[in-house]
């Protein structure tokens, strides 16, 4: 039988990238999204979890990257309100804090070119 996780990932995000992170990025993915669902009744969308050849984070399974559109309880996709939008890095931050230094485990953020969106990490 074929174990499915309760998050919902992208369509170019296989499963075994899902299995791949760390345990603990895992378990801040698996926070998030349920975060999102209980306060806010959210359904949340993972874009990238492991990339080829990265050498940062996504290269070692310790990277998550999460839409900041979300499907709203009555079906709409919504992007999340900017409140919404802090208060989960801080909640993030809070429960899984990446340790001393200027990294951060949640930074909402975008790269040269690209949308802005949640980016999740952990040390090794
Ligand atoms: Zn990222």
């Amino acid at each position: 039988m074929i174990h499915r996780p309760p998050i919902h990932l992208h369509s170019r995000v296989a499963l075994h990238e899902y299995y791949a992170l760390t345990d603990r990025t895992r378990a801040i993915l698996i926070f998030a999204s349920t975060y999102c669902a209980d306060e806010w009744g959210y359904a949340v969308t993972w874009t990238s979890l492991y990339r080829e050849g990265d050498s940062g984070v996504h290269g070692f399974n310790r990277g998550a990257d999460m839409s900041k559109f979300v499907i709203t309880r009555d079906g709409k996709r919504i992007c999340m309100p900017k409140k919404h939008i802090s208060q989960l890095e801080d909640v993030v931050n809070k429960v899984f804090p990446y340790g001393k230094g200027r990294y951060k485990t949640a930074i909402y953020h975008k790269v040269v070119g690209g949308a802005y969106h949640f980016h999740f990490q952990s040390k090794i």
